[in-house]
């Protein structure tokens, strides 16, 4: 059984892809360089899967039924693409943006802290844990840029 590309579109600037894997739908989309994406299992009738199973029918779906599972997912990634596009989303991603910036400021503003390690060779370095750099080890008081 291999995964099968149902549609590919397009929603707002942002591709999108349903796949279909047995009874799993997946869907993927981008949104502002995200990937975002979930699956749903759709119990096929029941009579149709021991066919399937057996061999004796194709498709484990109908075409109504897989267009419907379709126009369903179809639907979920325009409601989560709006969510994501809404005004209070925005402001939400802004808000850690802005945490992170800070944070970012507050990394750089800081005295280092350092610790000693020693190299995959063996030999002693300084490790700044604040600033996540390496330096060789000095004699000095270590400092970096
Ligand atoms: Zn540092």
């Amino acid at each position: 059984m291999k995964s099968v590309v149902l549609v590919k579109i397009d929603y707002k600037g942002n591709p999108c892809l349903i796949t279909q894997f047995g009874s799993f739908f997946q869907y993927f989309f981008e949104f502002n360089g995200e990937l975002y994406g979930d699956f749903m299992d759709f119990r096929p009738n029941f009579k149709r899967w021991i066919l399937w199973k057996l061999g004796l029918e194709k498709e484990l779906y109908s075409e109504q039924e897989k267009k419907d599972a379709q126009d369903l997912i179809v639907d979920v990634i325009v409601r989560s693409v709006d969510l994501l596009n809404s005004p209070e989303k925005r402001a939400e991603v802004e808000k850690k943006r802005q945490s992170l910036l800070t944070r970012k400021r507050y990394a750089r503003d800081s005295k280092c802290f350092w610790q000693t390690r020693s190299g995959e060779d063996k030999e002693p370095r300084y490790y700044c844990l604040l600033h996540d750099i390496e330096i060789p080890f000095t004699e000095e008081y270590p400092k970096h840029d």
